[in-house]
């Protein structure tokens, strides 16, 4: 376990024992060594990217519309409402095309940290969806194994759509975003801006599109605090309107696009005593 326990003093000399968890790439998360969730309801805790979740829901390694990729990681835990989500979508693409939906990271067991790039998807509530689809499940598992991702949907140069992005990639996009549980998605600028330009009538499904860096290849979903889940941290709520002002023409400002303004990633998080205590319940 990489978990660095010490004891800090605080005040008039109260002990106060804190697990930080030292987080570096190439370091395990005690999170990942958990090879199961605890049984009982589903209880989201904590935020995105300081939480966990009891009683997860595996998400099938293939179903109606989708196929669930890199098995091994063991990331494909959630809360029902995304477990839900997933499924939904798969059906809803099924009704399209033959082709199906890849599903990447949901959450590890009982959440938590993630020994990888990823700060987030520790409660239960994230999941990622790659823009691509696949034939089969079979070809999805084969092509892409661990350190090959599906291409990317932005041109080279980083300006425009490429012209692998088409109607199946903004049916999902859409799809997810009036799904109600939904709370937003993170897409690439580029490609919030593409919708900005090309979306006519009701366009208020554009504002849970939420511009970051990479997603270029994938989308990263966050849905709601679930009812029955009162640890469970919400993000702030987003800005009223579709998100295509100013706020967006940043994203393409030579002050955003140097690589030095991106936010430094925290090196650490304390976790709370709901979460230790779920990772440590046998
Ligand atoms: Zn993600």
């Amino acid at each position: 376990m990489n978990a660095k326990c010490f004891v800090r003093l605080i005040g008039h000399g109260v002990g106060l024992a804190v697990c930080l968890t030292v987080v570096s790439m190439a370091q395990a998360s005690p999170w990942t060594e958990v090879d199961t969730a605890t049984p009982g309801p589903a209880v989201a805790i904590g935020g995105p990217a300081n939480g966990c979740i009891a009683g997860a829901r595996a998400l099938p390694a293939t179903g109606t519309g989708f196929v669930s990729i890199r098995r091994h990681r063991k990331r494909y835990y959630g809360h029902p409402d995304t477990v839900r989500l997933v499924q939904y979508l798969g059906r809803a693409l099924s009704k399209r095309t033959r082709e199906l939906m890849m599903v990447g990271d949901l959450s590890q067991p009982r959440g938590g940290l993630m020994p990888s790039m990823h700060r987030s998807h520790q409660n239960g509530m994230d999941v990622d969806i790659w823009f691509r689809l696949a034939g089969s499940a079979r070809s999805a598992n084969s092509r892409y194994p661990e350190g090959r991702n599906p291409d990317g949907m932005v041109a080279p140069g980083g300006l425009a759509l490429s012209r692998d992005w088409g109607r199946h990639q903004r049916f999902l996009l859409k799809t997810t975003a009036d799904y109600p549980r939904v709370d937003r998605i993170l897409v690439n600028p580029v490609i919030k801006r593409a919708l900005c330009r090309s979306e006519k009538g009701n366009r208020r499904w554009l504002r849970k599109l939420r511009p970051w860096w990479g997603h270029d290849a994938h989308f990263h979903v966050r849905l709601k605090c679930p009812k029955g889940s009162p640890r469970c941290r919400q993000q702030s709520p987003l800005p009223t309107g579709d998100g295509c002002n100013r706020s967006l023409a940043w994203w393409f400002s030579k002050e955003a696009r140097t690589p030095s303004k991106k936010p430094k990633k925290k090196t650490g998080s304390r976790m709370s005593t709901a979460c230790k205590a779920l990772l440590f319940k046998p």
